[in-house]
């Protein structure tokens, strides 16, 4: 039988991935009396530094694997492309894995991923883009026309926007695929977006689910760039609002998922809606629960994964999520701490920064959540603090 029995503090937690998410997992965790052990192969890992046993080794590492089991009640993971045989591992000895490393398997391969979604579609009631795979010479003739212009996306490690290229016809196809070497790819139709929303749902050991109001996000340069919450454009549709709640949890359902799970749709120029992509874990755009919601993203991922009772998910107040990436800390070619005494000028506006070693263009080294009492509030404070950093409007 399953053992249904809370894993109660101060037992050890292990986190797979030392990165942000890995580090703000740790801060949660460490927040209810738990000590946590992270495996992550960068000696420098922003949660290697916080965490109370960093194993500083591959994740397939099995004198790490073996020392981790022998530690922890139970495991998660901050990193979805770490190997689905490594939390396969660690449930084979009877150690709690919350996400299962069969759901994450499906999250890590976007062909599987896609079947899955095509799956769900008739009983989640939202479909995934109209894609296709590519895995030889021959899958690249019979793309349909209409398919393009169309995005190419390789099938395994792709990720704030890279593995991924804008195609406008058959022989630019050809192209793209050889440039990702033959890998499998899927091909998908480029959809014309009138805005991205994800959710955020949580899901315990014995089904009881929860989900967080709907995160409305602008990306640049394939890189979540701000959520804002309660979506905007959804204050209108109610009924679109539910059904995406519904088609996650309905997801997640299907998934057997434990954890937090967020789903990332397309709502289409015509107001019906696509499903994009998962991701097992906590995501970016949930970062805004930090400060705005009664429980945080990452304590839900502690208790889901402790199979204790899940958190208040209530918004406490609107909020807009700026991301913060190494860009802000060039001026020309010198490197220069910006300057955050000028944001927290700001009094609602809340600094996470995440402790990496070496801001580089495009890495997310942290956000800054801006609270209000409304959402041109919001909207403006994020302006504000985006204009100090220096980052275009
Ligand atoms: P990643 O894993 O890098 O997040 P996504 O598949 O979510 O990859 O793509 C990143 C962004 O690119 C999306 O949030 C969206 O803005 C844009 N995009 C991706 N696929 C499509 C599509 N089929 N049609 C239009 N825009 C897309
Ligand atoms: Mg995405």
């Amino acid at each position: 039988m399953t053992n249904r029995s809370p894993i109660l503090p101060p037992a050890w937690l292990g986190i797979l991935g030392g990165g942000q998410l890995g580090r703000m997992f740790i801060h949660e965790a460490q927040s209810l009396g738990y000590k946590v052990c992270v495996l992550d192969p960068d000696s420098l890992s922003p949660g290697g530094a916080v965490a109370e046993k960093h194993l500083c080794a591959d994740y397939g590492d099995e004198k790490a694997l073996s020392e981790m089991a022998k530690l922890c009640a139970a495991v998660s993971t901050e990193f979805e492309n770490v190997p689905a045989k490594t939390l396969d591992y660690f449930q084979d000895k009877g150690i709690f894995v919350a996400p299962m490393g069969q759901c994450v398997s499906i999250a890590q391969d976007r062909v599987l991923e896609k079947e899955f979604l095509q799956q769900c579609a008739s009983s989640s009631g939202i479909g995934p883009v109209p894609y296709c795979v590519i895995q030889s010479q021959n899958d690249l003739t019979t793309v349909p026309g209409h398919f393009f212009p169309g995005i190419l996306k390789t099938a395994r490690m792709g990720y704030d926007g890279k593995g991924q290229t804008n195609v406008a016809n058959t022989n630019e196809l050809a192209l793209a695929w050889q440039e990702f070497g033959g890998d499998v790819c899927v091909f998908e139709k480029k959809m014309p977006l009138a805005f991205e929303v994800s959710a955020l749902v949580v899901r315990a050991h014995d089904g009881e689910s929860t989900a967080y109001p709907i995160a409305e996000n602008i990306h640049r340069n394939g890189i979540l760039h701000t959520s804002t919450v309660p979506s905007p454009s959804l204050a209108k549709h109610p009924e679109l609002s539910k059904k995406i709640i519904a088609a996650s949890f309905e997801i997640a359902k299907k998934m057997g998922y434990v954890g937090v799970l967020c789903v990332e749709y397309f709502i289409l120029q015509d107001g019906s809606v696509v499903v994009n992509e998962i991701a097992p874990r906590p995501h970016n755009s949930g970062h805004y629960t930090m400060d705005a919601c009664v429980t945080s993203q990452f304590e839900q991922q502690v208790r889901a994964m402790a199979r204790l009772p899940l958190g208040d998910v209530t918004l406490m107040e609107p909020v807009a999520m700026l991301n913060i990436l190494g860009d802000v800390w060039f001026d020309q070619d010198q490197v220069v701490e910006p300057a955050w005494h000028h944001v927290l000028a700001h009094p609602s506006a809340k600094l996470h920064l995440y402790g990496k070693a070496t801001p580089k263009i495009g890495r997310k080294m942290g956000h800054i959540n801006c609270l209000g009492k409304g959402i041109q509030e919001v909207k403006d404070a994020c302006t504000a603090v985006a204009h100090d950093l220096g980052i275009a409007p």
